[in-house]
Parts: structure tokens; C-alpha cells; sequence
């Protein structure tokens, strides 16, 4: 019988966080690890802090679930754009073509996403309710 995967918890983890690590057992990797990410972020190695870049490394097509969703900087699964940074300079940089963001709603890990929503039926084949 196969093992339930499991899910272990720091005591101050917010709602947000939770959310985050349980779309990770749900099957979903982080946003800015998507095989597409070079079209919208740089990622600048230089600031991440040491044995950590693993954490930004781009994930073969074959092994993420975007279900031809768009890029999404307001996905829980999209870190802050100083995640793991080694001197408070970003980590996680948009490109010049990604001007109407608000930075300062990526990377806040509080609430689903539209296409976190969207992804997460998809996967599951859940029927949205109207
Ligand atoms: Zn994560």
C-alpha cells in the first residue's frame, strides 16, 4: 500500500504557508520553477543564499501542471522576489514586459489564486461551482 504523503508543519506558519506546502502534496511546484519562467522573471543567483538555489532551479514540461494557465505572479505557489536572498537584493527579478505587476502582492502566500483555482479543478477534475 502506498504511504500517504506527509505534511509536517513549523507552529507559526500562517494559513498562507499551509496553503502553500499542501498544493505541494496536491501534486503543484513552485510558480516561479515553471519550464515557461524565462519569459517573465530572470532569476538572479547571485543574492540567493548558499545551498538554496535548488530552490529556483527550472522544472522539466514533462513534470508541472500548468494546464496552459498563464505565468502567475499571484499564485500561492509563487515565492516573495527576495525569497532566500544572501544580502536583501532580489532573488526572483520580473522582466521589463511584466510592468503592470504589483510587486508587492507576489510572493505573499495568503490566498488561492484565480489559476490556482483553476489549475487545482483541472488537476482533480472537480466541476467549478457557479
Ligand atoms: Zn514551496
Amino acid at each position: 500500500m502506498p504511504r500517504s504523503p506527509q505534511l509536517r508543519l513549523s507552529t507559526v506558519c500562517t494559513e498562507g504557508q499551509i496553503l502553500h506546502e499542501l498544493f505541494h502534496v496536491l501534486g503543484f511546484a513552485h510558480e516561479h520553477s515553471r519550464p515557461d519562467r524565462d519569459d517573465y522573471i530572470q532569476i538572479n543567483c547571485e543574492n540567493i543564499a548558499r545551498n538554496l538555489t535548488q530552490n529556483f532551479r527550472r522544472l522539466k514540461k514533462e513534470t508541472v501542471h500548468t494546464f496552459d494557465v498563464p505565468y502567475d505572479f499571484y499564485s500561492i505557489m509563487h515565492y516573495r522576489l527576495d525569497h532566500f536572498s544572501a544580502n536583501g537584493q532580489p532573488t526572483i527579478e520580473p522582466l521589463d514586459s511584466q510592468l503592470e505587476l504589483n510587486y508587492n502582492l507576489i510572493g505573499l502566500m495568503k490566498v488561492l489564486s484565480q489559476g490556482d483555482i483553476y489549475r487545482l479543478n483541472k488537476l482533480y477534475h472537480c466541476k467549478t461551482l457557479r
